[in-house]
Formats: C-alpha cells, structure tokens, sequence
C-alpha cells in the first residue's frame, strides 16, 4: 500500500514528489499529478503504465517493473532515469534530450541506445542482451558499465560479425535457402538427373522395386545362370 491507494487524489494533486516503491496494488499513476517532478515507483508489480501529463518530472525510478513497456516521449525535462530490470521495456524514448544519467541494465528487450542523448555523462546498460552499439554521438559518456552485452564492440571478441548482417544471415537461411531447395527439388531436369537409372535416386527406386516384386528374382537368377 502507499499514498495513492490510501490517499484521496484531492491531497496528492500539488505534490511535487512522490513514492509508490513496492506497493503490489498501484496499476497506475494518476494523470492528474502534473506538479510531480520526483516520482518512484520502482517494484510495483502491477504497474502498467506511467501518464504521459507528467511533463514535469526531472527524475524518474521506474525500475523493477514487470509490466511497464514504455516511458512517455512527453519527459523532456528529465535529467536521470532509472528504468533496469523492466523485462516488457522496448526503447528509450529519443525526446529525452538532456538526460545525464541512464540505468538502464537488465532490459533485455532494449535493443537500441537513441544517439538524441547528448547530454548523457554516465549509463548502465549492463545485461542489455540485444545491444548492438553506443552511439557515437554520445560524446560527453564518461562513465558507462555494459558487463553481459555479447554484442557490444569491448565484449564481441568471439562474435566478429555484426549482429544484424548474422540475424539477417540467419534468416536467410532459415526462409531463403529452404525456398530454393524446394524450388530445385521440384524442377524436371533436376528429378531426371537424380532419378536415372544409373544414379542415386534411380538405383534406390530400382531396390525399391525389386523388394516389392520379390517374385522378380528368380528371373534375375535365371539369366544369371
Ligand atoms: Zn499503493
């Protein structure tokens, strides 16, 4: 339990900061708490959704929220986030453009690190599982910690090749390869080839036929003798 289930709204809409952390209830914040500009809200297991009127809000800890799949684009002023260990979280919004602060670790649906954020001076984005790269652009990072990206340049000494031209690769071979072999497969020339009598497929369909007509053999034997 916490204030915005005990509290009436009426007392919480001029509050500039507020904690929620843990309340297993709290499904979502109430839109009408423009004023906030602290909010956290981290382990709330129920929680789905942060309102996109929280316009304010210059700091931001969401993190540990299963259900939580987006921070509203609308956070412009926010200077630190903390969003680790939200499992449903996709991306970083790009409008966070004076943000110096990012935790982002252990998201592993987060694929990509926006290069809108300037202003970034330290991150985490540890155990950020499908994280190809950090932007150039990021040219004020100092301090950044990405232990268990497999991807990332610092970490890939046993993956050389880049990871979406191997994803790509991959799913050429899993549709694209399968699609021409069927197509060869079917195609007379190649049945002609393989099923003359002389090779592979021709030799097998004859051992096939003389298994099945067994009464055959004796005749074979005949011309033998
Ligand atoms: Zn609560």
């Amino acid at each position: 339990m916490c204030v915005i289930c005990t509290d009436p709204i009426e007392s919480l809409v001029d509050a500039t900061e507020l904690n929620c952390n843990g309340c297993p209830l709290v499904s979502a914040i109430p839109a009408s708490l423009v004023r906030l500009h602290t909010l956290w809200c981290c382990d709330c297991p129920a929680l789905v959704s942060i309102p996109d009127t929280l316009v304010r809000l210059t700091f931001l800890n969401c993190s540990g929220c299963p259900l939580l799949a987006s921070i509203p684009a609308t956070f412009t002023r926010l200077t630190r986030l903390d969003c680790h260990h939200c499992p449903r979280l996709t991306a970083i919004p790009p409008t966070l453009t004076i943000l110096t602060r990012l935790e982002c670790s252990s998201c592993p649906r987060l694929a990509a690190i926006p290069s809108t954020l300037t202003n970034l001076v330290r991150m985490n984005c540890s155990d950020c599982r499908l994280l190809t790269r950090i932007p150039y652009a990021l040219t004020r990072l100092s301090r950044v910690s990405h232990f268990g990206c497999p991807w990332l340049p610092e970490n890939a000494v046993a993956y050389p090749t880049h990871f979406p031209s191997l994803l790509r690769l991959q799913r050429w071979f899993r549709h694209g390869r399968k699609q021409v072999f069927k197509r060869v497969l079917r195609t007379r020339a190649f049945n002609e080839f393989v099923f003359h009598p002389d090779r592979i497929g021709g030799k097998l369909v004859k051992r096939q036929m003389e298994a099945e007509l067994g009464v055959m053999r004796p005749a074979k034997q005949q011309r033998v003798e």
